[in-house]
Parts: structure tokens; sequence; C-alpha cells
């Protein structure tokens, strides 16, 4: 079971946390900083393992008999979730006219009805704990926009009306949802991008540098610490000041 949650400074420990996608890149990160500050941390992926420490379950975000396995045996280990990450996504990028269906319904199934099943999910143990964070990884490309990634970017603004109404919805049962929305992380889904273009997005970040994935960490585990416990519904930024203006 969870270890017993105590408060230090406002910040609570020893919470049963599950991320998705926290094999690699950013949901490892953020999976990292949890176990930092003392939380129980599960992780899934479709076969991979976490951080030392957190307990790695196999899961495939696009099969709801898949996410209900490893809900109940994360349940079994650490107790019911209290903080859940949807940060597991993936891309398939292809200009519009050349898009097949299958790359935008399979980009939207993963990113986001997979974070749709893990939330559902989730919610049945917050509701009856009375309290519970949500964070959903989405994107600056959700409300920027860009070429050849018409799925993705669908997927990823879809995250926000998601918390929106979910906070519209469990705001009241001490329940908080929101988005963090990441500009360029250096992990392996930005690693295969062409060198020209990746000096090319540079120009454009006012910070004019990628992010590292413990960057992005940071604000997560921020947003369910007890300071942020009156912010639902937001969409944060961790850009560099791309994004700015949305
Ligand atoms: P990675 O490609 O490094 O990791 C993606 C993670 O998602 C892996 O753990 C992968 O696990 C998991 N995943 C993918 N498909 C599924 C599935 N069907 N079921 C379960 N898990 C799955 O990506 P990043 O770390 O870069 O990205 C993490 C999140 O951050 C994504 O949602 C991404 O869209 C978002 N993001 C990333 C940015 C960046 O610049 N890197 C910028 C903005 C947002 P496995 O394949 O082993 O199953």
């Amino acid at each position: 079971m969870a270890a017993e949650k105590t408060t230090t400074e406002g910040q609570t420990t020893g919470r049963s946390v599950l991320v998705t996608g926290g094999n690699r890149g950013i949901g490892r990160a953020i999976a990292e900083a949890f176990l930092a500050n003392g939380d129980t941390v599960a992780i899934t992926s479709r076969n991979g393992e976490g951080p030392a420490g957190a307990l790695a379950v196999a899961c495939d975000v696009t099969d709801s008999a898949s996410v209900d396995a490893a809900f109940t045996q994360v349940e079994q280990a650490h107790g019911p979730v209290e903080v859940l990450v949807a940060n597991a996504g993936i891309t398939k990028d292809q200009l519009l006219l050349r898009m097949s269906e299958d790359d935008f319904t399979s980009v939207v199934d993963t990113n986001l009805t997979g974070s749709f099943r893990v939330v559902q999910r989730a919610t049945k143990g917050m509701m009856r704990l009375k309290r519970g964070r949500i964070v959903l990884v989405s994107s600056v490309v959700g409300l920027l926009g860009s070429p050849g990634q018409v799925n993705y970017a669908a997927s990823k603004s879809g995250l926000v009306g998601m918390a929106r109404s979910i906070t519209r919805e469990l705001g009241a049962r001490g329940i908080t949802a929101n988005v963090v929305a990441p500009g360029y992380i250096d992990t392996e889904m930005t690693q295969g991008l062409d060198e020209d273009l990746k000096k090319q997005y540079k120009k454009s970040i006012p910070a004019g540098r990628f992010a590292q994935p413990s960057e992005v960490a940071d604000v997560v585990t921020w947003l369910t610490s007890d300071q942020a416990a009156y912010i639902s519904g937001a969409v944060i930024p961790v850009d560099g000041g791309l994004g700015m203006g949305h």
C-alpha cells in the first residue's frame, strides 16, 4: 500500500501516482520528479521499464481492457490513484492531402481517446476519495497548429476541452484537471527531426533552445502540489515563449 501521506510546507508526499508513457522521455522525467517528492509511483507503457523505484505496468492506452487491468494492478499495489498524468502520445506527421484516415484516427485514438480512457478509469477512485489531480500532457501545437500535424494538433487541442469539462463536472469534488502544453523538448520524439528544421525551430523560440524533460516534470509536479489546489481547467505552457498569446 502507499506510504502514509504527509504535508511539509504545503507539499503533500506519499500519494499514489500513475504516469502513462513513463518508460522514457517526458513521462519518465515526470515519474522521477514524483519519486523525488516521496510519492508512490506507477508508470505504464506498452512494454518497458520505468525509473528505479517505480512500479512498471504494461498498458496500451488504445485498449480499454488493458487500461482497466493496469489500474487494477496499480490499485492493488499502491491504493487508488490520486494523481494521474496522461502523457502517452504519438505523432504520425503528414501533410493534410496525403494523410490517411488511419494516420488521423490512430493519433487521436492514442493521444485523445487514450487520455479519456485513463481519466475515466482514474476518476472512479478519485470521486470516492473526494480528491484527485489530473494533468493532461498536450502540446504548444494544440493551440498554435503546425503543418503536417493536423492529426496531432487536433488530438492535443481536444485535451483542453477535456480538462475544462472535467473541471466543471468534478471541480466541487476536490478534483483538479489541468493541461500542460510543452514546446520542443529533447526526447526521442524530437531527436529524429531534420537538423535544418531543428535550427529553424530554435530561431522561432524566444528562449532560443529546446527544453529538457525535467523542465516539464517540474511544472507537472507543481500543478499537483497543495500550492496549486485552486488551479483547474488551465493550460500551462512550457515552451520558452513559443506559443505566447494562446
Ligand atoms: P516519447 O516518444 O519519448 O514517449 C512516448 C511515450 O508514450 C512512451 O512512453 C510510449 O511508450 C508511450 N505510448 C505511446 N503510445 C502508447 C500506447 N498506445 N499505449 C501506451 N503508451 C503509449 O515522447 P515524449 O516523451 O517526447 O512525449 C510525451 C508526451 O509529451 C506526448 O504526449 C507528446 O505528444 C507530448 N509532447 C512532446 C513534446 C516534445 O517536444 N517531445 C512537445 C509537446 C508535447 P511505448 O511506446 O513504450 O508504449
